[in-house]
């Protein structure tokens, strides 16, 4: 590879797969990582093909510090990624009285402590290459609360927090941090939820697609967005605003 590389968390399926797709078409090769769909994970390989960009798939659980060191450690030797976009991300919705300690564990294990696994290995090269792009995949649940997600909003408001203290840790070695707030978009995660009733409450009447988080991580990873770091961007047709 010689080429600029962006490295994205869950890539194999919804907003990930969108995103890796969209940096591709950008310019950028593809470290597409994702935990076990390798079915979905190898037709977006074709598709980065098709595009004429590399994707290399690495399979690791970013939730385990040991599988993400032996998967990502080999390929940070070689090459240091100019761009990261934490994506990675899963729900196990429960109302808090009943919510297990499993699906709390679960879900900050994977968004909170799968962002902590990966950014800390990247960030190193990043910044002694003084160069770089941190994108997190936060959601309007971690900007406003939503009932049945108290473990779901704590990791993506953890999230936030973590991203702004970064932001200000790194400017100075030409690293910008920032976040992605979607709101409900069409994936495999929203595809059981209510939607009518969603649709109640969002101001534009419609859910977003994947294509339209891509296209505010493709700006944010854009010299337009040069002097932008420590913001959280929602997209989110109005429901939070
Ligand atoms: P999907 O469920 O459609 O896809 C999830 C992706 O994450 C898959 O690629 C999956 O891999 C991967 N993944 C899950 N757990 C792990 C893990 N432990 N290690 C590595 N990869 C993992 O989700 P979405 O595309 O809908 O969501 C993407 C991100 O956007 C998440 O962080 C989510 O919280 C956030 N978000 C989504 C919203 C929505 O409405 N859809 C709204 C707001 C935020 P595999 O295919 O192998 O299972």
């Amino acid at each position: 590879m010689g080429n600029k590389i962006a490295l994205i968390t869950g890539a194999s399926r919804g907003i990930g797969s969108s995103i890796a797709l969209r940096l591709a078409a950008d310019g950028y090769d593809i470290w597409a990582n994702y935990k076990s769909n390798h079915e979905a994970a190898n037709q977006l390989k074709e598709k980065i093909t098709v595009l004429g960009r590399e994707c290399v798939l690495l399979p690791f659980d970013v939730a385990s510090s040991e599988e993400t060191d032996r998967v990502l450690q080999p390929m940070l030797e070689k090459a240091i990624p100019e761009v990261l976009v934490n994506n990675a991300g899963i729900i196990r919705d429960a109302l808090m009285v009943w919510m297990t300690e499993d699906d709390w564990q679960d879900v900050i294990d994977t968004s909170l402590k799968g962002y902590f696994n990966v950014t800390k290995r990247v960030l190193f090269g990043m910044m002694q290459e003084r160069r770089g792009t941190i994108i997190n995949i936060s959601s309007t649940a971690g900007q406003s609360g939503i009932p049945g997600q108290s473990n779901y909003s704590a990791a993506k408001a953890g999230i936030i927090g973590a991203s702004k203290s970064l932001a200000m840790e790194v400017a100075g070695r030409g690293i910008r941090v920032n976040v992605v707030a979607p709101g409900f978009i069409e994936t495999d995660m929203t595809s059981n939820l209510p939607i009518k009733e969603i649709l109640n409450k969002i101001p534009m009447k419609r859910i977003g697609r994947p294509e339209e988080v891509a296209g505010v991580v493709s700006f944010l990873c854009s010299s337009d967005a040069s002097y932008i770091t420590g913001q959280v961007i929602a997209v989110n047709g109005g429901i939070y605003v």
